[in-house]
């Protein structure tokens, strides 16, 4: 769960409703590791330390009483900010104060729920602190009206007369006098910061459905072995060697979903219907032109990623083909040999957290001195919790809202290569943060996911290129070069399919059709065909392995996997840039991450030379994956 990001997509139009905060920077990632070991060494900075945000519950609780009573008194302000510059400044500053507070105290209380989601008492904390989060919104939401009320003109005057007003806010005032067609009145906009927890619900549903309360069957391997499907083990048994083994776990882990398709579809439904409302009372004409509007995204950007991805499939076609050859399958190609590597090592690698430290280091070397710094520092603290415990959140996230403590990363670090890139991944977002909590006001540190999403993948692509290129063995880099391969797969995709299913879940709604389990079902087969190639004859879609659209929260983030693919061939496009061009390119990367949200994410992108409407960075990403393919190829070739 992104706890604090999750209350900003309910509010999509955060020029209205959530003005400057900068408390959504807590990345989720999709894939959950397994078990654990931990080593002596390891287990001295396995965990976090809270007390940097607060030295005890009796300092959270104060502060959080302290700042409701503060939100309380906002209402002081209302109709001052066309007085004066001076005055301006005043009020937004005090707003500006509170959400940062509200941040620190929503990162304190999730963190600490996510530890252990059993415990009630944390829960209630966070749903407390998401609370507060409301509330501060609604305390706030006369604030873009009465900005617009003020004027354009009286704005740009006020910006030039105070340089503190200018430095902190103009990116914020600018951007809200843009949001003028889709703010309502100040009686409006107070009902619509209202709905904030209420339209923050079925994730929660969801989450708590897939995570703990979904009955799981239990099923007997082939080696008699008894294993409990929860998500961990059925991700760990589905890259099983033994394909009948695969197909065993797939067949009961969705067979379980499948008796749940109308749940899982009604609360979809409603999350959707949610995203339809705020559009629609923002005037709107689709859910995607909502959630593009704060970014200031271009339409053809979503468009040129599909059709550039959709344009790549023969590329991925190409990957399938190998897999299948790979591993000796002589009828068709299914579903479920996805997951098994293509290349086994004798050994299977094992990273410890300090060694996933040192690697992490090496590999990024590229990025330089300045980056590696901040690196270093993260891992000289307690930031992270890194291990899987009973009742604690699965896969991985960093949560950078403190923005006057540091980032926090949370790990289920398991020894696999695929955990050792997770963390690599991570502590991208980390480093972010740290640079753009260094060289931006709290108002403008809040970076977009177009852009996360490029610093954490990018270190995901640089270490796997140094896996590859300080390989042992011939088996070894063919294992790396396999590994490569599927992250393209999984996170680029497989993302972009998850953006058409959205799109189209979201299209149905908004066409006045009836949307239910059943057809979301329906329409994710047609995807599956279409990627993976069922007309090409390169894969055999199974329907009952349809129903997966069910367990994935990301339909619950309001258009975030399109970012998360669009952000992935930038990582593609930097990567490469850094890696042919050296210094020039690592400096307009590091300047991208600086600026934060100091600007529009396809603007700061631009500045640093990555179009993302035009074709170039995702045939990078496709050129990088057909490279793999060769080298793959050529290592086989020499058998
Ligand atoms: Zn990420």
């Amino acid at each position: 769960m992104r706890p604090i990001q999750l209350l900003i997509r309910t509010l999509p139009c955060f020029v209205a409703a959530a003005p400057f905060f900068a408390a959504s920077v807590a990345w989720a990632e999709p894939t959950p590791p397994t078990a654990a070991t931990a080593t002596a060494a390891d287990t001295a900075i396995a965990t976090w330390d809270l007390t940097d945000l607060y030295a005890n519950l009796a300092a959270w609780e104060a502060s959080y009483a302290r700042t409701r009573a503060a939100a309380d008194k906002l209402a002081v302000y209302k109709g001052t900010l066309g007085k004066g510059p001076a005055a301006m400044l005043k009020a937004l500053v005090a707003i500006s104060d509170l959400n940062r507070e509200v941040a620190r105290l929503y990162t304190y209380a999730s963190l600490a729920s996510d530890l252990d989601l059993r415990v009630s008492a944390n829960l209630e904390r966070n749903q407390q602190a998401q609370a507060l989060l409301t509330h501060l919104n609604e305390s706030t939401s006369w604030v873009a009206p009465e900005i617009l009320h003020v004027g354009a003109k009286k704005v740009s005057a006020f910006l030039a007369a105070d340089k503190t007003l200018r430095e902190r806010f103009d990116y914020f005032l600018n951007n809200t006098l843009r949001g003028a067609p889709h703010t309502l009145g100040a009686e409006a906009e107070g009902i619509l910061a209202s709905t904030g927890s209420l339209l923050a619900q079925p994730d929660t549903l969801h989450s708590q459905l897939a995570n703990a309360e979904l009955p799981v069957p239990t099923v007997t391997l082939s080696d008699g072995k008894q294993v409990k499907l929860s998500q961990p083990t059925f991700q760990k048994y589905r890259q099983s060697a033994v394909r009948a083994d695969r197909k065993l776990v797939f067949d009961e882990y969705w067979g379980a979903w499948k008796k749940f398709e109308g749940t899982a579809g009604s609360m979809l439904t409603t999350q959707i219907m949610g995203d339809h409302f705020t559009a629609q009372s923002r005037k709107f004409g689709t859910a995607l032109q909502a959630a593009q509007f704060p970014d200031n995204m271009p339409d053809t950007v979503y468009r040129t990623l599909v059709a550039e991805a959709n344009a790549a499939l023969p590329t991925l076609h190409r990957y399938l083909r190998l897999r299948k050859r790979l591993l000796g399958i002589t009828d068709d190609l299914r579903y479920y040999d996805n997951y098994p590597p293509m290349f086994q090592l004798a050994n299977e690698p094992h990273f410890s957290v300090a060694e996933s430290e040192r690697i992490t280091l090496e590999a990024l070397q590229p990025l330089g001195e300045d980056y590696l710094g901040l690196l270093r520092k993260g891992f000289g603290s307690r930031w992270m919790s890194v291990y899987p415990q009973e009742g604690k959140k699965l896969g991985a996230y960093m949560n950078g809202s403190a923005y006057d403590v540091h980032p926090y990363l949370l790990l289920n670090h398991n020894g696999d290569y695929d955990s050792m890139s997770t963390f690599a991944h991570e502590w991208g977002h980390a480093v972010h943060t740290q640079l753009a909590a260094r060289a931006q006001p709290f108002e403008k540190a809040n970076y977009s996911t177009f852009i996360a999403e490029s610093a954490s993948i990018g270190n995901e692509m640089l270490l796997n290129d140094y896996m590859v290129e300080h390989a042992a063995n011939r088996e070894e880099k063919l294992y790396y070069l396999g590994e490569g391969l599927e992250s393209i797969r999984t996170t680029y995709f497989r993302q972009v399919m998850f953006a058409e299913f959205e799109l189209a879940i979201h299209e149905e709604l908004e066409q006045g059709r009836p949307l239910s389990g059943e057809r979301m079902t329906a329409m994710y087969c047609g995807l599956l065909r279409k990627y993976y190639g069922e007309a090409e004859g390169v894969m055999k879609i199974d329907p009952e392995y349809c129903t997966e659209w069910a367990v994935v929260p990301h339909f619950y983030y309001n258009f975030y996997v399109y970012q998360y693919a669009t952000s992935i061939a930038g990582a593609a496009g930097f990567t490469d840039a850094v890696i042919k061009e050296g210094a020039p390119a690592r400096a307009r990367f590091l300047t991208l991450l600086s600026a934060g949200g100091s600007d529009y994410p396809y603007e700061l992108y631009k500045r640093a030379g990555v179009d993302m409407a035009t074709p170039g960075p995702y045939r990078a990403l496709a050129a990088r994956m057909n490279h793999l393919l060769d080298e793959i190829e050529a290592l086989e070739a020499q058998k």
